[in-house]
């Protein structure tokens, strides 16, 4: 049932635990619920999508209409000998797929195990974790397109994936809504454990036969060391991307700084760990009153109790200046600000 509340806190929506309300607020269940809004919200207000709110920063209450996504559902599309094909609802906890795969023995999202949030919002910062992007395993995905009232699918290849960045961030930024996402899953395991210290994990929980189940509490383990739990710190995860620079630039840095770490992504591009150059700008457990930089990752900004979402962007201006500053490198917010 379609209901519309209004004035809602979203204190326990988003991950970053920011206190702000939505003048109006729907959850939505299926497509028809979609469909149904439309004829409410009024002309001048904007949707926005919510998921599980982990990748969001609301600095203000959001002059929208939101839109909780709760469509659920996995079912097994088709199969063939090496692969299966399953249509995800995307309000499903992206977690709790990962750990239905693993379940099955279906391969591929293992490495992506505890990314918080949804599976529909999963495509949109084309995800990525441990050496795999969830772009590798989208067939398509259909959303419900709120201005020409229908209902679209676009294959992989029309989304545009780039990193942390797809079509939906641009040109159908405001105007969608995820309902589906159909992966193609492998029957076959292709593990991928070269990333991180994955290998490292798996010697020291014994493990000598490689299997799904392995593989994701390795990276389950990896990540609850490294990671701010949001339950106990607000946080959303890395606040910034990874820069990529031409070769020639990075190359001209390594003369001025011979220990500046690179992944050689093209010929011409490299990609530097955002996460070096803020702790180099001496932010690494950086605090004032209840925000700050987190004391491990330097990449990722928190909230201790009741920090303002502006406290937090004025924070990540401030550490965006001095990246500029010292290394001429201009860094990108990952995180959706609102
Ligand atoms: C501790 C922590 C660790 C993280 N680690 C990683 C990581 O390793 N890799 C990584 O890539 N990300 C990581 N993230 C970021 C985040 O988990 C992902 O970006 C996730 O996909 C966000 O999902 P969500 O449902 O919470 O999205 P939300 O935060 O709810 O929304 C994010 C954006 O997508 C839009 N949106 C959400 N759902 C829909 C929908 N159904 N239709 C249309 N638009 C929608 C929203 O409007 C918003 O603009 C981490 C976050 C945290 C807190």
């Amino acid at each position: 049932m379609l209901t519309i509340q209004k004035n809602i806190p979203l204190l326990p929506l988003n991950t970053f635990g920011m206190a702000v309300n939505a003048p109006f607020l729907s959850v939505i269940r299926t497509v028809a619920d979609c469909a149904h809004i439309k004829a409410h919200i009024p002309n001048h207000l904007p949707i926005l999508p919510l998921g599980g709110g982990s990748n969001i920063l609301f600095t203000q209450d959001p002059q929208a209409w939101v839109l909780k996504n709760e469509i659920r559902g996995i079912h097994l599309l088709k199969e063939d000998d090496g692969s299966v094909w399953l249509e995800v609802g995307a309000g499903e906890v992206w977690n709790d797929f990962v750990q239905y795969c693993v379940q099955h023995d279906y391969a591929g999202v293992e490495n992506l195990s505890l990314i918080p949030g949804t599976v529909g919002a999963a495509p949109i910062q084309n995800i990525g974790a441990y050496g795999v992007e969830v772009k590798q395993l989208i067939d398509t995905v259909t959303f419900w397109d709120f201005n020409k009232e229908t209902l679209v699918t676009l294959d992989n290849a029309a989304c545009l994936f780039g990193y942390r960045n797809s079509i939906f961030k641009h040109e159908l930024k405001g105007q969608f809504l995820m309902t589906h996402v159909v992966f193609k899953l492998s029957k076959t395991p292709n593990f991928n454990i070269s990333y991180g210290n994955i290998q490292e994990e798996l010697d020291r929980m014994g493990i000598t036969t490689l299997s799904l189940k392995a593989v994701s509490a390795a990276v389950v383990h990896i990540r609850e060391s490294k990671l701010p739990n949001p339950k106990e710190i607000g946080n959303a995860g890395s606040f910034f991307k990874n820069p990529e620079v031409p070769h020639t630039i990075y190359q001209s840095l390594k003369d001025d700084y011979p220990t500046i770490p690179g992944y050689t992504i093209s010929e011409q591009v490299t990609k530097i760990p955002a996460a070096w150059l803020i702790e180099q700008c001496g932010w690494k457990g950086f605090r004032e009153g209840d925000f700050g930089v987190h004391q491990k990752q330097p990449l990722v900004l928190v909230n201790y109790a009741q920090a303002k979402g502006s406290d937090i962007f004025h924070l990540s201006t401030r550490i965006i200046a001095s990246v500029q500053e010292r290394f001429g490198i201009s860094l990108e917010r990952e995180v959706q600000i609102v």
